[in-house]
Formats: C-alpha cells, structure tokens, sequence
C-alpha cells in the first residue's frame, strides 16, 4: 500500500438495498467517507483460472497472465482523481505498524484473476474513466509485488486511452523497469518515514527503494501524490517529518502534493481476527495541533497539503 497505503480492510462487500456493493475503508480512509464512495467490488465478475497446477500458476504469474487480486472497487477520488476502479493486489513485502490490510500481506490469500478479465473489466468501464477524468488504479498489499500483470494491465489501459495510477511504497523499486514507468500517469508514493532508522521501525524494510523509484518517476515526467501517515509517537518526530519533506524535494516539480493520512485504529479488528500481534493497540489519532504542525512543516518547504 499502499498508502497507508490506501487498501482495504479487506473489503468484504455487502449488498445494499439497491443490489450495490459497498465495500469495508480501505487502509487508512475513513470508514463513513470511503462507503459513500465506492460501488459494486468484492471479487464479482472476474473468471479465476481454478484449474492450473501449481507450476503453472508460478509461470503465470511471472508472466503476468494472471495477478493474485485480494478485491477491486468501484470508487471516486479516493485512490486518485475521477471515477476509478481500483484493484487492491495480494501480497506485501513490508509489515507496517499501522496496516490497517493485514489480510494483503499472502499473495497465496489472494484470488488469482486472468489478466484478460482485468482488461475486459476496464474497457466495460472505460467510457465511465474517460467522462470523470478518472482510471485505474492499482493498490494493495503491495501492487509492485506482481510487476508483470500490472504493467500490462496498465499498458492495455494506455492503449485504451484510460489514466493509470500505482498505489505503492516503492519498497519493490528494482521490480519496475523504466518502460513499465512510461505507462503510470500518477504514482501515489507511501514516505513512510524520513530515515532508514525510522523507516525500519515503521515498516520493518529499509527507505532508501522509496526514495529511489521517487526520483525514477520524476525523471521520466510522472506525477506523484505523496502519502504520510501521521502516527502520534511513531512518525510524528519533526526531524522524522522535515525529513520526509526533504525527500520530497528530491522528486522536484513530480510531486503535486503531500496527503498527510492521520492514523486511527480502523485496522486493530483485522490484527485481532488474523491473531497477529497489533503493535499500535493502544495509540492514538493526531490531534488538531499535530496534524497542524506537521502541515506546516510541509508547507515550508513550498507543498501543497491536503
Ligand atoms: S504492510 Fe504493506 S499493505 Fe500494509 S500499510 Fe504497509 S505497505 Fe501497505
């Protein structure tokens, strides 16, 4: 994640009155708001290739005929501008304190979807992107974990003329080549923290991959939307934070903003049911005067923060 990655509390979709499907917040996003903006998902409408051996579905999935898909969502300005479907893939290298998608980390959890289904998917929706300026995004887990299936949904999606958006900590870096990144219009980039120290203790991987695949974008023209969680006692250090925002300036004129994603405890039922040891059980959300103080941190250094 994702943004704080931006995925799911799993979303288990629940039909609604109409027949819709609404799906559970993803990640850090607010519960009330998320709901009231998101359709249909689940894992309905994708044919799931049940009968592959093993072997098989390893050589798939290196090829990228078929992802590991944990759920996908119909959903606007959420997981970046427009209407978009966003696609929460299986599997995640890091273990943030705060992951409110405990249930993405196994890819073997996920559901194996043909890669042709997932395209089918967005051409049925692609007039839908087009007249909302939105698209597709990937998310996760961590949706460079599965390179090849993404990077040619996304390059189907550029043929269909359909905006691409990766939702990701950049932690896979090397995963991408440059010409998967010709294909990405926007990146939402997790910066978890400022120092590899920091970093390690949040996610339990190392920064400098983020940093790197930052400046990657930057150089190849793509636009980024960085995304902090704001965790009391964990990543709220205004050293921690300067630091960020220094990180920041190294993608240049790439980065359009800064979502600064104040922690909050929506995820701890998914740890409890998973029996995973939650290392956040008792913190707390920034209050007004910390989420304040770390905007402004961002600001001077000239970003734009929502
Ligand atoms: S552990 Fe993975 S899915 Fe969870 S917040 Fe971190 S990067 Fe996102």
């Amino acid at each position: 994640m994702s943004s704080t990655g931006t995925p799911s509390a799993v979303r288990p979709a629940a039909a609604d009155s109409q027949g819709f499907h609404t799906t559970t917040p993803h990640m850090l996003k607010s519960s009330k708001q998320y709901a009231s903006q998101t359709l249909m998902g689940g894992l309905s409408g994708f044919e799931s290739p049940i009968g592959l051996d093993r072997r098989d579905r390893i050589a798939a999935l290196h090829s990228g005929d078929i992802g590991f898909v944990h759920s996908w969502d119909i959903n606007t300005s959420v997981d970046g501008p427009g209407t978009r479907m966003t696609v929460f893939m299986s599997g995640c290298p890091l273990r943030c304190q705060y992951c409110q998608n405990p249930d993405t980390w196994k890819m073997r959890d996920g559901q194996p979807v043909y890669l042709e289904a997932m395209i089918k998917k967005i051409d049925r929706y692609q007039d839908l992107f087009k007249a909302t300026g939105g698209g597709i995004t990937f998310s996760g887990g961590e949706s460079m974990m599965q390179p090849a299936f993404v990077s040619r949904v996304f390059r189907a999606a550029k043929e269909m003329g359909v905006h691409t958006c990766l939702d990701t900590s950049g932690f896979l870096n090397r995963n991408y080549t440059d010409e998967m990144i010709d294909d990405i219009d926007l990146c939402l980039l997790d910066v978890k923290s400022g120092d590899e120290e920091t970093y390690h203790r949040v996610t339990g991987g190392v920064l400098a991959p983020t940093i790197e695949f930052g400046q990657r974008l930057a150089v190849a023209g793509k636009k980024i939307w960085v995304r902090f969680v704001l965790v009391p006692g964990l990543t709220d250090d205004p050293q921690n934070v300067e630091n960020v925002a220094r990180i920041c300036e190294t993608f240049g004129e790439a980065v359009e903003h800064i979502d600064v994603l104040p922690f909050h405890q929506l995820g701890r039922p998914k740890w409890h049911e998973l029996r995973i040891p939650y290392p956040l059980e008792d913190a707390k959300g920034p209050n007004a005067a910390l989420r304040a103080r770390v905007a402004k941190q961002f600001e001077d250094h000239g970003f734009k923060v929502y």
